[in-house]
């Protein structure tokens, strides 16, 4: 995979800390590009804290195991794929859970075409 940004480094900070960066941010000018997309990286964090941890979420972060019980015996029914969009039935044999996956037409890979070209006639 292609690397695009600069290598970064994982820090540690309290939400007081993230909280008081961002407020001495606002205070400064934002002429510095460093500067900037550091407030900005530190507001997504800080958002991102913020936010709960859902079933859902849990689920995608982690989708072998059953969102509700964790439990990695889950089964997945067949792959039903109609135009852009594919399902399939899941449940967890652990604690009965039901619910059904749901797959999203990304990207394709292609052989004699370029699929990012843009003659599209
Ligand atoms: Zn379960």
């Amino acid at each position: 995979m292609k690397q695009s940004t600069a290598p970064t480094t994982p820090i540690h900070l309290t939400n007081a800390q993230i909280n008081e960066l961002i407020e001495a941010g606002h205070c400064t000018s934002w002429e510095n590009d460093d500067f900037t997309s550091a407030i900005k990286a530190l507001f997504e964090a800080k958002e991102a804290l913020s936010k709960p941890e859902t079933l859902l979420s849990r689920y995608l972060k982690n989708p072998g195991h059953c969102p509700v019980c964790q439990d990695s015996a889950i089964e997945g029914d067949e792959v039903v794929i109609d135009a852009n969009r594919a399902t399939q039935e899941v449940s967890c044999t652990e604690c009965s859970a039901e619910w059904i996956d749901e797959y999203r037409l990304a990207s394709i890979d292609a052989e004699g075409f370029d699929p990012e070209s843009t003659d599209t006639n």
